[in-house]
């Protein structure tokens, strides 16, 4: 199976901050171990390029980005320490997604050791994104010619406010969001399909929602391409996310987007995201369980 990373990916922040900058070398590291190791191929991203990331953010915005002129006000919603690794991750990054997304529309499935920076506007950063990977990997996928319809899949418990923002008006991108109703952000956008679920919500009903949500997409639509964001923050000890989701529930819950999409022909690219833990060895694990399932599938 073919995965993307790129050993720059990291964030630096302080070891008291809540996001854990080292996760994608962690997660990678533990990538590197049976029965994983021999079953993976690794690709590695380039900077994306000025003129594709203004189709998902304005020109001024991606400017301010790469001369490193974000204002305080910016930087205080992107919530991380601002460095030059955190500038050229953020290039490297959303082209790992739109990478992973060519992947899949060859091999059926591909994910990538990144991603899912879903809270990032068209204008600004936000709650620890500074591009968004899945509207730049979308739009560009579709103006390249790749794709004619893609449905981006967002199972974080946060609602990707930033991917609405971005695809809003879109008649080629669709949005489908299961998140919390009451985790960050507080004030949800409308997307093409959006389900708030109550806080505590746990495997059989997620589960049950879920399956219904893809019954009704599939009523409705037959996209070209799955960009799913298989966030792990509705797990139920996640640092942040008020979901009580279990280990076994995020393998089903996986295993279920794989088997419904890929059942109908349709290639998947899966990015990581969320994910709040103080330890680092278990969050690894759990963001290896999309790349467990990913390769079962397969
Ligand atoms: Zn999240």
């Amino acid at each position: 199976m073919h995965i993307f990373y790129h050993p720059d990916y990291d964030i630096p922040v302080p070891s008291t901050h809540r996001f854990v900058g080292p996760k994608f070398s962690d997660l990678y590291n533990h990538l590197q171990t049976q029965p994983f190791a021999s079953k993976l191929k690794v690709g590695q991203p380039t900077p994306a390029p000025i003129e594709r990331i203004i189709r998902a953010h304005t020109s001024s915005y991606v400017k301010k980005v790469s001369q490193d002129t974000l204002s305080k006000a910016d930087l205080r919603l992107i919530n991380l320490p601002w460095s030059e690794r955190l500038r050229n991750r953020s290039f490297l990054a959303i082209e790992g997604t739109y990478l992973t997304a060519i992947q899949a529309l060859q091999s059926g499935i591909a994910c990538h050791v990144g991603g899912g920076t879903h809270h990032a506007h068209r204008d600004h950063g936000l709650g620890f994104c500074v591009f968004n990977d899945l509207g730049y990997t979308a739009k560009n996928l579709i103006a390249e010619g790749h794709v004619e319809k893609v449905l981006i899949l967002d199972l974080d418990v946060h609602q990707g406010d930033g991917t609405i923002d971005i695809c809003q008006g879109d008649p080629y991108i669709f949005t489908c969001s299961i998140h919390s109703e009451s985790n960050f952000p507080f004030e949800k956008k409308q997307g093409w399909m959006d389900i708030g679920l109550p806080a505590g919500t746990k495997d059989q009903a997620y589960l049950e929602i879920l399956s219904q949500t893809l019954d009704s997409i599939q009523s409705s639509l037959t996209p070209d391409l799955i960009l799913f964001d298989a966030g792990i923050d509705v797990y139920t000890n996640d640092g942040l996310g008020n979901l009580e989701l279990s280990i076994e529930g995020i393998r089903k819950r996986d295993q279920l987007v794989f088997q419904h999409f890929r059942g109908r022909g349709i290639p998947v690219a899966t990015v990581i995201g969320g994910g709040y833990s103080q330890d680092r060895q278990e969050l690894a694990s759990r963001h290896s369980l999309i790349f467990e399932s990913a390769i079962n599938y397969l």
